[in-house]
């Protein structure tokens, strides 16, 4: 057993700054805003975390779950953190006497009841956060490798293919993007992502960090048994209110040409995985480039239909225009009994604007014989800003064919049933 730490002595929370792909997970799941950010790392403000772990299990890549035993005045101040590249070496802690030294030196702080020991926060860990989706994968999942590859380790890859995949005449400039690996070894799942470092440095003089991209194709490679995968990347050429902005990665992997080489890391990500049993259900919800992982799935389940996979797949997809809808033409070109799909356009001239979640209320009736089946999994990959609005259509569905949504929802996120991915 653990033996309690000295009040003086603090299980400082830090995220490994090698590993972190600053995908803004740990951030958002937070339940006490502990984790703030700046233009290069992630960071944990000793003076408020207190070790409940909630953001622990949804970080794709472990950079989370680092820990330094310190002298709790010495803690790692947001401004160190800010400045490293990399986990400063553990210092040993001081003899046990100069610890209990400080303590009688400072009884104020040890009785600080705002700041927690980590030792305290472990044993009392805050049960009031749950986190909105699955933490654990399918039962069924296939084993994800993780982390095989670093920063200071990356993987070189071979653009094999760059395509346009909206259409010429609309804002959305999206690109299919196929990387190879040769003969080295990348095993991935679909679900899982992978970090691409973009060359050259930022406005400080150093390396761009990661920017991660879920996988668009199967674990059998985008073309099956070759060592290749396809990513989906818009080109970001404004912010989210609008302002002009170029995006360091998302320019670079849409210009990048045949043979070019791109420094890859991961695989990530070990819960947003498929079940591997034949009779399982996918309900895929996503919007844009989120499409990612659906593409994945979609095709995965494609290519073991002659294995006698015989789930449902039902999918509701939303994009502005038909025309800015990522892989419209062969999404369209599935069989009809093969995948049941669900458009939602939002800038359609002449039409209504749909959500997603207003297809998810069309289809009430189907989607609850989805719900009440054990055999459903459910997939959310796209906009931060539709999860609410989806959980809330999930339910008003639920409950209108008569099942409570309460323990439904506790049951879809215990059993690995319920996974969102949303930026
Ligand atoms: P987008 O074109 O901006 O939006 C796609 C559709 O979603 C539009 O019809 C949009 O409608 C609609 N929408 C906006 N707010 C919504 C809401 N609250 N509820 C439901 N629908 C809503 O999408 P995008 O630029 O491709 O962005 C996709 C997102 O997926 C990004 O945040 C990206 O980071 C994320 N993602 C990407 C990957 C990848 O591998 N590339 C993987 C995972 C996630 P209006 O704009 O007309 O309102």
């Amino acid at each position: 057993m653990n033996a309690p730490l000295p009040p003086q002595v603090l299980k400082q929370h830090l995220i490994d700054p090698e590993i972190c792909i600053r995908c803004n997970t740990c951030e958002e799941t937070c339940p006490i805003d502990a984790i703030t950010h700046d233009g290069r790392n992630y960071v944990v403000d000793a003076s408020i975390c207190n070790g409940c772990m909630a953001c622990v299990p949804p970080c794709p890549t472990g950079s989370i779950d680092n820990w330094r035993m310190v002298v709790r005045e010495e803690a790692y101040t947001l401004e160190e953190q800010f400045g490293w590249d990399e986990l400063p070496v553990e210092k040993p802690l001081p003899a046990q006497g100069v610890v209990a030294d400080a303590a009688a030196a400072d009884a104020a702080a040890a009785t600080d009841a705002a700041v927690l020991t980590a030792a305290a926060a472990l044993a009392e860990p805050a049960a009031a956060y749950v986190a909105p989706g699955s933490v654990v994968p399918p039962w069924s999942a296939a084993h994800p490798y993780v982390n095989l590859y670093s920063h200071k380790t990356p993987i070189v890859a071979t653009v094999v293919g760059n395509y346009r995949v909206t259409d010429d005449d609309t804002d959305s400039d999206i690109h299919h993007i196929v990387l190879d690996f040769g003969k080295l070894p990348f095993p991935v799942l679909e679900g899982q992502s992978i970090g691409i470092l973009p060359p050259g440095a930022d406005a400080q003089g150093r390396a761009h960090h990661a920017r991660q991209y879920s996988l668009a194709s199967p674990r059998d490679g985008e073309r099956p048994g070759y060592n290749n995968l396809s990513l989906t990347v818009k080109r970001v050429t404004e912010t989210h209110d609008g302002q002009p902005f170029r995006g360091v990665c998302s320019n670079y992997l849409c210009d990048v040409a045949k043979g070019d080489q791109v420094q890859v890391i991961g695989p990530f990500g070990n819960t947003f995985l498929m079940p591997n049993h034949p009779r399982a259900n996918l309900v895929m919800i996503c919007t844009g480039t989120g499409a990612a992982p659906m593409r994945a799935m979609t095709e995965h389940c494609r290519r073991r239909l002659e294995q006698g996979a015989n789930g449902k797949l039902m999918l509701f997809f939303g994009a502005r225009t038909q025309r800015e809808l990522p892989y419209f033409g062969p999404l369209m070109k599935l069989p009809r009994d093969f995948i049941d799909i669900n458009l939602a356009l939002s800038r359609e001239a002449d039409q209504p604007r749909r959500y997603v979640q207003d297809a998810i209320r069309e289809r009430a009736a189907d989607v609850a014989a989805l719900l009440a089946d054990e055999e459903t999994y459910l997939y959310v990959c796209g906009l931060k800003g539709m999860e609410a609005g989806v959980l809330q259509a999930l339910k008003e569905v639920a409950e209108t064919a008569g099942q409570a949504w309460e323990p439904l929802h506790a049951a879809l996120r215990t059993q690995g049933r319920l996974h969102l991915e949303t930026y």
